[in-house]
C-alpha cells in the first residue's frame, strides 16, 4: 500500500529559482510532447510514450536547449509520462483530451521519483534532486519513498507530497453496516439517524470566500488592486481546502473505524442537479474527496465500500414498505409521510436507510 505524506517546505532563493525552472521545463516538454501528439494524430501516425522521451533526449542534445539539462531529468521524463496517462484517460473516456499547460495556471507541480536514495528526509531537511537539502516544517520518520510531487501554490507556498510505502493496521470491529446519504444543508445523514453538520467555521471560511469572490469582480481588469485581490480569494480558498480536508479525514476514519460495509450513492444522482452557486459547488467537490477517502482508507483497512447506482430513487422510496412517493421529488419536502404505511420520514434519514439496504443488496446478489 501506499499513501501521500504533504510537507510544507521552505525553498531558499536559489531553491525557488530551480524548482521554477524545473516547472518551466516540465511544462515545455509537456507541452512540445503534446504539439507531438496531436501532430501524428492529425497524420494519422502513431505516436506515444518511447516516441516523447526520444524528442526529450533530442532536444537536450541541442544548444539551444541545453538549459534542460541543468534541471532534474526526472521530473521531465515524469511530464511526459502524465501526458501519456492523460491520453490513456481520454482514450478510456474518463477525461477530456489532454490541453496545453499555462504558466499563467496557478497550480503548478512537477513529480519525480526516488532512485537509490536520492530523496530522503534528514532531520528538518528533505534531499531532492538538483535542489539539496530543502527545509520542511515538521519532520517526520518515513519509510521507503516511492515519489515526491514538488507544488507551488496560488498564495505563493511550497509543499513537498511525499508518496510512501506503508502497512496499514487492519482496524477491527463489530462488522457494522451504514448508509450514507451526502447532502447540501447538512453534511450527510446515516442510516442510525445521524445528521453530521459541515462545521460551522467551514460555512464561515465560505462565507467569507463569497464576499472576497464578489469584491474581485468588482475591481478593474489588469489592475493591481485586482491582482492584490486575487492573492486574498486564493487564500482564503487554501483555509477552506486545509479546513474540509482535516473534516474530512475525520469523518471518513470514524465511518471505516466503526463499520465493515459504508453504502454511499453514485454521486452523479447529486451532479444532475448541481447549479453554480458557489457553495453548492464546495459540497459536491468535497463528496467526491470523501468519497475517495472512503475508498482508499477501505481498502487499506480491509473494509467494503458499496456504490449504490445512479438511478436508484433512494429520496423518494418509503424505507419501511417500499411505496414510491414521486411527491417527494421536491427537494423542499424535509419531513414526509408514506400514504401506505403511514410511516413518518425525515427525507435524508429515510434515503440513508433506503441506499443502506440497496447497498447489502447488491453485495449479496
Ligand atoms: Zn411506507
Amino acid at each position: 500500500m501506499q499513501k501521500g505524506i504533504k510537507f510544507r517546505i521552505y525553498p531558499n532563493r536559489e531553491q525557488q529559482n530551480i524548482i521554477h525552472q524545473t516547472l518551466g521545463c516540465c511544462r515545455l516538454i509537456y507541452n512540445k510532447g503534446l504539439a507531438m501528439r496531436n501532430e501524428a494524430y492529425q497524420n494519422g501516425n502513431k505516436v506515444g510514450y518511447p516516441q516523447t522521451s526520444a524528442m526529450l533526449t533530442g532536444l537536450k542534445k541541442q544548444d539551444d536547449f541545453a538549459f534542460l539539462k541543468a534541471v532534474d531529468s526526472i521530473a521531465l521524463q515524469q511530464s511526459l509520462r502524465d501526458l501519456d496517462r492523460g491520453f490513456v484517460n481520454f482514450f478510456q473516456k474518463r477525461a477530456g483530451h489532454p490541453q496545453f499547460k499555462s504558466k499563467h495556471n496557478r497550480h503548478q507541480s512537477y513529480r519525480t521519483i526516488n532512485q537509490r536514495g536520492n530523496i530522503r528526509i534528514v532531520g528538518k531537511y528533505i534531499k531532492l534532486p538538483k535542489l539539496g537539502y530543502v527545509k520542511v516544517r515538521q519532520s517526520m520518520e518515513v519509510c521507503k519513498i516511492n515519489h515526491v510531487t514538488i507544488e507551488h501554490t496560488p498564495t505563493g507556498k511550497y509543499f513537498a507530497i511525499v508518496n510512501v510505502k506503508f502497512e496499514p493496521q487492519p482496524k477491527m470491529n463489530q462488522g457494522g453496516t451504514i448508509g450514507i446519504d451526502v447532502g447540501i444543508k447538512e453534511f450527510y445523514s446515516d442510516s442510525n439517524g445521524n445528521v453530521v453538520s459541515n462545521p460551522k467555521y467551514l460555512e464561515q471560511s465560505m462565507g467569507k470566500l463569497i464576499r472576497e469572490q464578489r469584491k474581485l469582480s468588482r475591481k478593474e481588469k489588469g489592475s493591481s488592486n485586482r491582482n492584490k485581490q486575487r492573492v486574498k480569494v486564493a487564500l482564503v480558498h487554501e483555509k477552506i481546502t486545509n479546513q474540509r480536508n482535516d473534516f474530512l479525514q475525520k469523518q471518513s476514519t470514524m465511518l471505516i473505524r466503526e463499520n465493515q460495509t459504508i453504502c454511499i450513492e453514485d454521486l452523479k444522482v447529486k451532479n444532475m442537479m448541481r447549479n453554480h452557486k458557489l457553495a453548492q459547488h464546495i459540497s459536491s467537490a468535497s463528496w467526491s474527496k470523501f468519497f475517495d477517502m472512503l475508498l482508499y482508507k477501505s481498502v487499506w483497512y480491509g473494509k467494503k465500500v458499496v456504490k449504490v447506482p445512479t438511478m436508484y430513487p433512494s429520496s423518494q422510496t418509503c424505507s419501511c414498505c417500499g411505496y414510491k412517493n414521486p411527491l417527494v421529488k421536491n427537494l423542499a419536502i424535509r419531513k414526509w409521510e408514506c400514504p401506505e404505511c403511514h410511516m413518518r420520514h425525515d427525507r435524508d434519514t429515510n434515503a440513508s436507510v433506503n441506499i443502506l439496504s440497496k447497498g447489502l443488496q447488491m453485495q449479496s446478489a
